[in-house]
């Protein structure tokens, strides 16, 4: 299999290129290197003979085409996206710029390569429109997302993967792209941006900073580790309907407070201090529109596919702090860099 995997340098892409080069596959990275992307996810695969990397921004159509012409790919794992709220309430514009056009780019790429492709390999292309459960909105106390749920999207962040999932959908049905949608649940684990929820509290704890927990800590989000979400990706790929949608996730519903409570727990065990690191816990304004609650019905990936998360919470959160904590050589320069230092996404 040759995959081109747009947003591989990030962190749910890298996952998926250092597990696809390890089974073999050709893979192609293509992506722009933003603050968000880091060739050092890739450090493990970086001298595999079955894996090459390309620094292209999929705004750039000119530049995308020439990349499918020279990789000759069968799959098309499409990542590459602005992917932090709290960043989209302020840099709306950069959301609209690669979430929308550079998914309609990546479509178009798509669309022309596969349609010159020999009928065998025509028939047996896929793209994979990598999204999120944002796009439906805040679900109240009860009740799961599923993939008959109508589109809500309330932050810029949501709105602008809404309207990307509609532009995949629309390629599928107007030009008959062999398009598969999927839409997971929060991801956690190795190599994630310390700008997000759980390698936030990770690294603050372990440098005596204040553990920010947005509101009353009571948002409520359904927590997948990251190599089961490529898991899902691969099997979608592999067996997913074109034209479908699948929901991934891993029926692992915590408040963030439960989630930071936790992440203390296995600092205090791993990484002792001489006090509690919940103590740390700080509660602050919180986010503007913020979603109360996530869940998401996977029973479609479970029952079709046969998708099982390997992880539980508890196992995937063990893994994951052990890791932060054995890979300084990784998040010490973003740290310096001061990524994740600063709040984002307060209106002023
Ligand atoms: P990330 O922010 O860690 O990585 C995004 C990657 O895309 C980075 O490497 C960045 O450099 C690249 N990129 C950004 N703009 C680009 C452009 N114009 N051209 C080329 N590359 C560009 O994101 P992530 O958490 O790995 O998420 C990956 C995808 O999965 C996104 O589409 C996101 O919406 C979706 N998703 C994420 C989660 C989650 O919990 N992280 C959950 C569900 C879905």
């Amino acid at each position: 299999m040759r995959a081109l995997i747009t947003g591989g340098a990030g962190f749910i892409g890298s996952a998926l290129a250092r597990h696809l080069v390890g089974q073999g596959a050709d893979v192609l990275v293509v992506d722009k290197l933003t603050y968000a992307g880091h060739l050092s996810s890739l450090e493990p695969v970086a001298k595999a003979a079955n894996f090459a990397f390309a620094q292209i921004d999929i705004c750039d159509r000119a530049k995308l085409g020439e990349a499918f012409a020279a990789f000759q790919p069968d799959a098309v794992f499409h990542l590459a996206a602005e992917s932090h709220v709290d960043r989209s309430i302020e840099h709306a514009h950069e959301f609209i710029a690669t979430n929308l056009v550079g998914t309609f780019n990546v479509l178009e790429a798509s669309r022309a390569y596969w349609e010159a492709l020999p009928q065998e390999r025509k028939q047996a292309f896929r793209v994979l429109h990598v999204s999120t459960d944002e796009v439906y909105g805040s679900l109240g106390a009860d009740g799961l997302f599923r993939e008959d749920t109508p589109y809500d999207p309330r932050s810029p962040y949501s709105a602008s993967k809404a309207g990307a999932d509609h532009l995949a959908s629309a390629w599928f049905h107007t030009y008959g792209l062999p398009v598969l949608i999927s839409n997971c649940s929060n991801n956690y684990g190795p190599y994630q941006l310390p700008e997000k929820l759980i390698p936030v509290i990770i690294l603050n704890a372990l440098e005596g900073r204040p553990l920010p927990v947005y509101g009353d800590g009571g948002n409520i989000r359904d927590w997948l580790y990251v190599d089961d979400h490529v898991e899902a990706l691969c099997l979608i790929a592999a067996k997913g309907e074109a034209g479908r949608c699948y929901n991934v996730g891993g029926r692992n519903e915590r408040t963030n407070l439960q989630v930071v409570h936790r992440v203390c727990e296995l600092l205090d065990a791993h990484a002792k201090k001489a006090s509690a690191h919940k103590e740390l816990i700080t509660f602050v304004a919180d986010r503007p529109g913020h979603d109360r609650r996530y869940a998401i019905d996977a029973t479609r990936l479970e029952s079709e596919l046969g998708w099982r998360a390997g992880e539980t919470f508890e196992t995937g959160m063990e893994r994951t702090v052990r890791w932060y904590l054995d890979n300084e050589s990784w998040w010490g320069p973003l740290r310096k860099a001061g990524v994740g230092v600063k709040r984002q996404g307060l209106l002023k």
